[in-house]
């Protein structure tokens, strides 16, 4: 697992998801050249090291390195008389270790990728905080940070990930159906002649992961804007999920094996299927997108 192994709660240990009910390679010829793997991240409440992969607090962070403070003009603005006293310390959402992770373009001479944002909803980010990616040289790191701050404010506590820590398992999945060219598109809507087992069950991996694609459901695809400094397209870092798996029947293909026992709305279950405790959007996911030509280009955030 190598320096920054990922914590494991033994308590709990690896998570598994079923496997397809059927190959989508062969069912829909062509299908196959676009089956990716992702790294469901299955974080589950726990107290991660400060240099482990995970979500929540804490990360590593130099004592000496001021830490970010959301100071977003506009929010203060259009919202002076709420929050009058701006700017506020952002609060770890992830960490994310290379030595965990071979799957994701670090920055040369980086091997930590830390996510940290306003725990306030931002009306001009739509559904999305403002956050700040750091990728950090964990070697650089004297003498740690022993916490972060506890910000003054915090507005919405849907944004206030619980502390996590992982358990990574590499699964296949499909692309969203926007992404596939037209006549794959095509085959595909022949081949579900009206049922929505694709989108639901065998496409997009819900959840908190690392790399592949989202499900658009709630607004088309459509084109995603490529990177702001050198026109590249954008590749998903990191999806956060407000739950781990839809409990509609299609859904539970994703429930991991080891949490099909639990009984629906206990706290075992609730630390199973909630775990991080986040609310993105209007109880769905959204996603840190980075330029896939050069990942220290500007980060993007996008909620559905
Ligand atoms: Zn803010
Ligand atoms: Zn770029």
């Amino acid at each position: 697992m190598g320096l920054y192994g990922v914590v494991m709660d033994d308590a709990t240990g690896a998570r598994t998801t079923e496997p397809p009910p059927l190959d989508m390679a062969e069912a829909v010829p062509g299908l196959g050249a676009y089956a990716r793997t992702v790294v469901r991240l299955h974080p589950r409440p726990g107290t991660p090291a400060i240099s482990s992969s995970h979500i929540g607090g804490p990360v590593l962070w130099p004592a000496d390195e001021p830490w970010p403070h959301c100071s977003d003009p506009k929010y203060s603005e259009q919202n002076r008389r709420k929050t009058p006293d701006h700017p506020v310390a952002m609060v770890p959402v992830a960490q994310l270790a290379a030595a965990d992770f071979p799957e994701i373009a670090f920055p040369a001479g980086t091997d930590l990728a830390q996510i940290l944002w306003c725990p306030s909803h931002h009306p001009d980010w739509g559904y999305a905080p403002a956050f700040r990616l750091i990728w950090r040289d964990s070697s650089t790191v004297a003498e740690p940070l022993a916490a972060p701050p506890t910000p003054h404010l915090i507005g919405d506590a849907d944004y206030v990930p619980r502390p996590c820590v992982l358990h990574p398992e590499r699964v296949i999945e499909y692309p969203w159906h926007e992404e596939l060219p037209k006549d794959l598109r095509d085959k595909l809507e022949e081949w579900e002649a009206g049922e929505s087992l694709y989108q639901y069950m065998l496409s997009i991996v819900p959840g908190c992961k690392v790399s592949g694609g989202m499900s658009w459901e709630v607004t088309d695809m459509g084109e995603l804007p490529p990177c702001d400094v050198c026109g590249a397209s954008l590749e998903l870092l990191l999806q956060l999920d407000s739950c781990e798996w839809s409990t509609d029947a299609e859904g539970l293909r994703w429930a991991p094996l080891e949490d099909r026992h639990l009984e629906f709305a206990t706290p075992e279950h609730n630390r199973a299927h909630e775990p991080t405790g986040l609310q993105i959007g209007r109880y769905s996911h959204g996603g840190f997108f980075v330029c896939s030509a050069a990942p220290e280009h500007p980060a993007s955030f996008f909620t559905q």
